[in-house]
């Protein structure tokens, strides 16, 4: 089995639900006492918010490329970013690091149209939603249509991810908004909605909203993960 090098930390509330599944899915495919082989680097997630807030986004690059590059060294030979808008950076990680990232969005995008599904909402940070890093992948790589909120329903998207759900506050107000959200979106003809921040599904953790379902990036991401860390060599060779 190939250890798996998590980048996370952002937030840590997240990163948790990562190491459970990855350790579940390695575990129920190899019974006994199976885990996940795993190697995490957890940033003091204050320190990419700064970076985040004014756009210094060269300078998150290094940050997460030299944690990619210890993890390489620490033995890992792919790469997990444990939230999705930290992909904006995805690639200078797999340049800097050297290491294959495993990305989310293509996690993702190859669910989506597996279940025969062509145009989806998207919900995450306004870094998420608003730029055209995840969305375009989706569009460009799996032809998948991407609506986004409006700009104040956007506002508030991410206003309950970082003033709550990355300091571990479950409220139910931000349930019901986001809920109507929801329900905003399949308005405008979304067949399915991308929880696309890793935190949401600890705010939503139904497969399914106002009649649509849900995509949860961290579960499918982790999911993925540790599948690709137990794949035979010649699967990881024909990719
Ligand atoms: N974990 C979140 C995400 O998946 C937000 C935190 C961040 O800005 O990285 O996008």
């Amino acid at each position: 089995m190939k250890m798996i090098g998590l980048i996370g930390g952002m937030s840590w509330e997240s990163t948790l639900l990562y190491y459970r599944i990855m350790n579940n899915e390695v575990a129920k495919a190899k019974g006994k006492l199976h885990s996940a082989r795993l190697m995490l680097y957890s940033f003091d997630f204050e320190e990419i918010v700064v970076l985040q807030k004014i756009g210094a986004w060269e300078e998150a690059a290094q940050k997460l490329g030299a944690a990619g590059r210890a993890l390489k060294t620490g033995g890992c030979e792919a790469l997990v970013i444990c939230t999705n808008t930290m992909h904006k950076v995805a690639a200078d990680v797999e340049r800097i690091s050297g290491l294959p990232v495993i990305h989310i969005a293509d996690c993702t995008g190859e669910e989506i149209i597996a279940q025969k599904i062509s145009k989806v909402g998207l919900m995450g940070t306004k870094f998420t939603m608003e730029q055209p890093f995840y969305k375009q992948r989706l569009e460009d790589k799996y032809g998948i249509e991407v609506l986004v909120p409006n700009m104040e329903e956007r506002r508030l998207v991410h206003m309950v991810i970082f003033d709550e759900l990355c300091k571990g506050i479950i409220n139910p107000r931000s349930k019901e908004a986001y809920q109507y959200v929801i329900s905003r979106l399949k308005a405008r003809g979304a067949e399915a909605v991308i929880l696309g921040c890793t935190e949401i599904c600890l705010l939503l953790n139904d497969d399914v909203c106002e009649g649509m379902p849900l995509f949860n990036t961290t579960l499918i991401h982790a999911q993925r993960a540790a599948q690709y860390a137990m794949e035979r060599q010649e699967l990881l060779e024909a990719v």
